[in-house]
């Protein structure tokens, strides 16, 4: 299952890339700003703004939906099947509801990459894997990834790196750069934040390394949750244990994908305000600047 194919983007690995976002992940951060990511299967958003008050078809469509006497929709979601959604996927006239995922057929999701093959060609880019997390369909991964080797194209993937090791297994041979979150190195305050295990990500991560594949590690610094000075030099400090490792991106809060949770009706228990700490980050450059285990090897940048 997929949701969307971005083209033309310079921000998910080296050149011009094309990123396939895969449904379903396997942590729930506090702060993730694509949530319609999180389930592996479809889902539902509905913007009430775009809704018309005259219009009824998606309740002609399911019972799962009614008007409420403020005239406002009111979705049932235990109620919405899969086939509720096949039904609603076209029905909506003005986009107010909208469904989120698409089945991932290899030789089609294939041919919509190579499309641009020229383009990464010729700015050294690639295809990234993105999502959710791609690590929990290795399988696809895998597939479309050896085909684009296939191809000559540079692979690239975007992960958490929570997933079993045999997944990683799977993939390895077919992706070039490792793209990898590390959002905090206590167990207890990722476990928190995240739902999710520090020791199964770290493993990971370890024996990664051990194969030789370039990893970017890459950390949201988020209000209450890492973005103090100790965090930060402790996932430094894990980077530099880590000898593919030569590059930390520091990625500042924001919340530019909020409005989201209310469109899938989730609760949102993350800061409404963006991080606003240049301070803090230009401490964390420093600090991995002069490491003395850092000797030209790791470079910390921040990006928006
Ligand atoms: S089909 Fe779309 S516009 Fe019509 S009532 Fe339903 S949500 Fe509103």
């Amino acid at each position: 299952m997929y949701f969307n194919i971005q083209r033309y983007s310079t921000h998910d690995g080296d050149g011009i890339r094309s990123i396939l976002f895969l449904k379903g992940c396997s942590l729930a951060c506090s702060w993730c700003q694509n949530p319609e990511s999180r389930s592996a299967k479809r889902s539902l958003l509905f913007d009430q703004r775009l809704c018309v008050k005259e219009c009824n078809a998606c309740q002609k469509e399911t019972g799962a939906i009614t008007r409420s006497s403020q005239d406002e929709i009111v979705i049932n979601r235990t109620a919405i099947t899969e086939h509720t959604l096949d039904r609603l996927e076209t029905s909506c006239p003005t986009q107010a509801l909208t469904v989120c995922g698409e089945k991932a057929y290899e030789d089609d999701l294939c041919d919509a990459l190579l499309r641009d093959k020229p383009f990464y060609i010729e700015s050294n880019g690639g295809v990234t894997f993105s999502g959710g997390e791609p690590l929990m369909q290795p399988e696809l991964v895998a597939n479309v990834a050896a085909r684009m080797h296939q191809e000559g194209i540079n692979t690239a993937i975007e992960t958490c790196m929570h997933a079993p090791w045999k997944n990683i297994e799977q993939v390895l041979p077919f992706v070039d750069c490792w793209l990898t979150d590390l959002k905090h190195t206590d167990p207890q305050k990722f476990q928190d934040w995240t739902k999710g295990s520090f020791a199964r990500i770290k493993s990971n991560f370890q024996q990664l390394a051990k194969h030789g594949k370039r990893i970017v590690i890459r950390v949201p610094v988020v209000p209450g949750f890492n973005d103090t000075e100790k965090e930060l030099y402790e996932i430094i400090d894990f980077a530099l244990s880590l000898e593919t490792c030569s590059e930390i991106h520091l990625l500042p809060y924001h919340t530019l994908g909020m409005n989201k949770y209310n469109l899938l009706d989730m609760p949102y228990h993350c800061s409404d305000k963006p991080l606003n700490n240049p301070d803090l980050l230009a401490n964390a450059q420093r600090y991995a600047e002069n490491h003395p285990l850092s000797a030209q090897k790791l470079t910390v940048t921040i990006r928006g």
